[in-house]
């Protein structure tokens, strides 16, 4: 985990002034490291009957896809607003400024199907909490959402009470 951890980089005042962001970059160019990051995390839901797995634009695709692609699940894209093709739910959620929207294919998920929400980062939870209302507005059985990374000092879990969380690393 040490090794994981080291690979992740701290660009201070990204992409604004007074935040740290995560550059997970590194850690997607070290085949091992990476490789033992979505093992670590899919071992985590083998049994867990996986239908599907959300990721968030973008990042969050990365990781998504290569750990449906482990679990035998579907993989489904949640992206910004405008992007997607088909007919879509829309969620919007609040930053500390303003707004920000999330889509969803109105096909993605089938009543009663067993999901997963992965994502990079869990920061202040607004972006998982809105997926996890598209899910529940969809009839998706939630059964976790994975992060690589958890900003503690922010709080998400706050946001995200009803719906259980896993995080490989906390800062
Ligand atoms: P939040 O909605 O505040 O939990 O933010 C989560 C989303 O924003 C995730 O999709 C992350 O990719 C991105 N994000 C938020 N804060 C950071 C950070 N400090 N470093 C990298 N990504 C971040």
């Amino acid at each position: 985990m040490e090794e994981i951890r080291k690979l992740i980089r701290d660009i201070p005042d990204f992409p604004k002034e007074g935040i740290i962001f995560k550059d997970i970059t590194p850690l997607l160019l070290d085949p091992k490291a990476y490789q033992t990051t979505i093992d670590v995390i899919a071992d985590r839901y083998m049994d867990k009957h996986i239908d599907v797995v959300i990721g968030v634009e973008a990042r969050g695709f990365v990781m998504a896809s290569t750990i449906a692609y482990k679990l035998n699940a579907g993989f489904i894209m949640v992206r910004k607003p405008g992007k997607l093709p088909y007919k879509t739910h829309k969620a919007t959620y609040q930053l500390e400024y303003g707004a920000d929207s999330l889509e969803i294919h109105q096909d993605a998920i089938k009543p009663g199907q067993r999901v997963l929400i992965v994502d990079d980062v869990l920061a202040t939870g607004g972006t998982a909490s809105a997926v996890t209302g598209l899910v529940e507005l969809m009839g998706g059985d939630l059964v976790e959402c994975a992060f690589l990374i958890e900003l503690d000092f922010l709080n998400g879990k706050e946001k995200l009470k009803d719906c259980p969380i896993f995080s490989l690393i906390h800062y």
